[in-house]
């Protein structure tokens, strides 16, 4: 297991395991892992020669109001549960090596990043896809492998990869979710014992709107509301040829929680 924080480093490791006939797997994630992370690890283990896990709180997907400074963070015990999921690299870049100056390029996704969270994070996606695109410049041909927990920045992902021609196949993998249902997230640790109870209404909530789904949005913003501690955001249904897919995202005291559920048709 190599923990490399330079990017010239990281990219020899990868071109040398391609080289040497090796498939490689990507995992990027923003730290302070937990077993949602764990299960793309092993996904890309089980699936790739060499999986390389990225650790990186990309300041450029936060917006100025929101937590980058609090973001949880602990690289040590990152780098035992990526060891554990059967990752072989963990790239953990200092903010200086990622952006040594002024980042004068950024990459917009239209379309699939506007609305949801795209609307109530102005300027999230194009973070994103901004260091994702880089990952992907850095890390070369490979599987990438990232969560429906995120929806909408999966449709984005794929989006960038396919228009920028990245050799990188997006590998979309189904949310872990704690025993009472909420999704796993390194967010919820910020949570109190009351605001942690009343989070699982977001999960709830998906449930009952997927047994109505064309009405969703009206069932899970009636479930939210009978919550008071919790905020609802949006409530939303994407209808498509094969799923109704319900998003939802509430804020929880000051902590900003999301999730989704497909309903196959
Ligand atoms: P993050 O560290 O929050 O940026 O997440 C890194 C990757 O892990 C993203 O592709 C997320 O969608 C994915 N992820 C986060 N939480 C979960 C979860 N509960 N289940 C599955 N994937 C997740």
């Amino acid at each position: 297991m190599q923990v490399l924080d330079r990017i010239e480093g990281f990219r020899k490791e990868l071109d040398a395991a391609r080289a040497a006939g090796k498939s490689v797997g990507l995992v990027p994630t923003m730290g302070f892992l937990h077993e949602g992370h764990a299960s793309l690890i092993e996904r890309s283990a089980g699936e790739c020669d060499v999986t390389a896990v990225t650790v990186f709180v990309n300041p450029l997907q936060f917006g100025a109001h929101e937590d980058l400074a609090a973001y949880p963070r602990d690289l040590e015990r990152d780098v035992a549960i990526a060891e554990a999921a059967g990752a072989a690299l963990v790239f953990a870049p200092p903010v200086q090596e990622m952006y040594p100056g002024d980042v004068l390029t950024a990459v917009h996704v239209s379309g699939v990043s506007e609305g949801m969270e795209g609307a109530s994070r102005p300027g999230h996606f194009d973070g994103v896809a901004t260091v994702v695109a880089k990952l992907f410049a850095i890390a070369g041909a490979c599987r990438a492998y990232f969560g429906e927990k995120d929806f909408q920045q999966l449709g984005v992902v794929r989006r960038m990869a396919t228009d920028l021609s990245f050799p990188v196949d997006i590998v979309g993998c189904p949310i872990v979710r704690e025993a009472d249902g909420l999704a796993m997230s390194s967010r919820n640790v910020y949570l109190s014992a009351d605001e942690r109870r009343a989070a699982t209404v977001l999960y709830r909530a998906l449930q009952k709107g997927a047994g109505d789904p064309r009405h969703g949005s009206e069932v899970m913003a009636a479930t939210v509301a009978a919550e008071p501690l919790v905020h609802l955001d949006y409530a939303e249904v994407i209808d498509t040829d094969h799923e109704y897919r319900l998003l939802i995202a509430a804020r929880v005291g000051t902590t900003r929680l999301i999730d989704n559920l497909g309903v196959a048709k």
